[in-house]
């Protein structure tokens, strides 16, 4: 049996500054040809935390089957991709797959909330041309991230959907594996599914929101029930990327099934529950002086998190915002801290200066120009490294980086934006987060799953950036009329069904 697996990942924040270029996949995951498989049979982050195409890949290889490399790229979140990335990226995948007919069944692991300068929909796109030279007859079943901008076209030209289904994203490996179990079962003629498709006109800021907790943990519950009593061979609640400014971008509920009454009743319910609870989805906020205030006085032992989630790198802002350490000189404060910045520029400085010396240079807001500005710090170099090292369980490269000292803040700085949820970031540069009184998070939800085990002292901060839960604040253009929390209507859900 031969199985097409691959897929372009990246989640893009519109109002993040810059674009995603070629260099920003091959700094990650540009993996072509044998390489792929390669990285996919090795790519294992942590324990619950492990990779989409590392889920699909074992799955599929468990059952014998032989796997043809589709490609697999992936950047660090971001503004939109330069198109060349996503018209290169189909032309290889074309060719693979003339090269590969006849496929059996054809397995793709993306994010879908990814855009192009050219295109709102490159997931779609890639399905499309996929389908287009396979045919109808030849199963494709898509992995998604839960805050995909699932699209008509995607739903049309796939045979399943199946997203994330927890936020913090702990089943990443498992929806890799639920999408290539999902092809398995369709070619043995074990299920014949079906999808039904809601589209909901809302977006909620993903700080506001985790299926750990109610409401949304209810909402999962219900589709996981309906999946164990047999009404639902598979489920997905999308709460689209929210700052993804796309046409045609909506949240939305994909049921899969082999009744078609029964899943467009459920999408219904479940898409009908969700914007009910739009309201509910709400990040308390708090002052950054307030939060280094309560650091100051913190002896407990676990680090206070300033989460500073509004330049998050996974919801693709540049992560080079020098807000927190502004206030912590205007404060004149002495609280023990740790924080990350990305400027590319103010490492190189700090290597001609070298370990030990004294700098003085503008920090931060080399990329948020319109948001920030540079503030200017004295600081010590504590450390340097050319920024290649282990990091979630692979090399990661962070660009030539440094340690400073500022005040009695240690901060991070490198020239190359990475996850910032997990605390091995700050371990991989020799920093044990829990040494300190207060650490700076620049991540919304996901970083819940590493730090919640630390502290509980955790505070959303009230800062600017390009991934804000003030959505009303951003400029905003693409989404539909009617739209929350842009405006606030009465919704009917409308539902439809799909079939291959
Ligand atoms: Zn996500």
């Amino acid at each position: 049996m031969k199985i097409l697996l691959g897929g372009l990942h990246q989640e893009i924040n519109s109002f993040a500054p810059g674009k995603t270029t070629p260099e920003h996949f091959k700094r990650k995951q540009y993996w072509l040809g044998e390489d792929m498989l390669r990285y996919a049979d090795e790519y294992v982050c942590c324990d619950d935390d492990a990779d989409v195409l590392s889920g699909s890949y074992t799955v599929l290889k468990e059952a014998g089957v032989e796997i043809v490399p589709g490609g697999f790229l992936g950047a660090q979140p971001g503004p939109a991709i330069e198109q060349s990335v996503i018209d290169d990226y189909i032309a290889q995948l074309k060719e693979t797959v003339k090269r590969n007919l006849p496929l059996d069944g054809v397995v793709l692991v993306m994010h879908g909330a990814a855009q192009g300068e050219k295109t709102d929909d490159p997931e779609g796109d890639i399905i499309v041309a996929v389908r287009e030279l396979v045919g109808k007859d030849v199963p494709i079943t898509v992995a998604l991230d839960m805050h995909a901008n699932v699209t008509k076209r995607m739903v049309e030209n796939a045979n399943t959907l199946s997203l994330y289904q927890k936020y913090p994203h702990t089943d990443i490996w498992e929806t890799g594996a639920r999408a290539a179990r999902l092809c398995l079962r369709i070619l043995k003629g074990e299920i014949k599914p079906c999808m039904a498709y809601v589209q909901i006109p809302m977006i909620a800021p993903a700080s506001a929101y985790t299926t750990e907790i109610a409401p949304f943990k209810g909402l999962m519950q219900k589709g996981h029930d309906y999946v164990k009593s047999g009404k639902l061979i598979d489920f997905s609640v999308a709460q689209m990327q929210p700052w993804l400014d796309a046409k045609d971008g909506y949240s939305s509920v994909v049921t899969v099934g082999e009744n078609k009454e029964e899943i467009a009743r459920i999408a219904k319910e479940l898409a009908t529950d969700l914007y009910a609870m739009r309201h509910e989805f709400r990040t308390e906020l708090y002052g950054v002086d307030d939060i280094i205030g309560r650091a100051e006085k913190n002896e407990s032992g676990k680090p206070v998190i300033l989460n500073d989630f509004a330049d998050s790198s996974n919801a693709g802002a540049a992560g080079d915002s020098p807000e927190t350490i502004a206030r912590v000189l205007a404060l004149s404060s002495d609280v023990r801290g740790l924080m990350y910045i990305n400027d590319g520029e103010f490492a190189a400085a700090c290597r001609e200066v070298g370990v030990g010396n004294k700098i003085c240079a503008p920090l931060g807001a080399k990329f948020s120009t319109k948001l920030f500005a540079p503030v200017p710090v004295e600081a010590t170099v504590k450390a340097l490294f050319d920024g290649v090292m282990p990091f979630r369980g692979m090399m990661a490269d962070f660009g030539p980086s440094a340690v400073v000292q500022i005040r009695n803040m240690f901060v991070i700085v490198t020239t190359q934006h990475r996850y910032n949820g997990d605390p091995c970031l700050y371990r991989a540069f020799g920093y044990e987060p829990t040494d300190f009184q207060m650490v700076v998070v620049k991540a919304n939800t996901s970083f819940r799953a590493f730090y919640a085990p630390l502290t509980d002292l955790i505070y959303p901060a009230a800062t600017k950036g390009s991934s804000t839960a003030d959505l009303r604040s951003l400029p905003f253009k693409n989404v539909p009329k009617s739209f929350y929390p842009f405006s606030d209507n009465e919704f009917l859900p409308q539902v439809d069904v799909f079939e291959m």
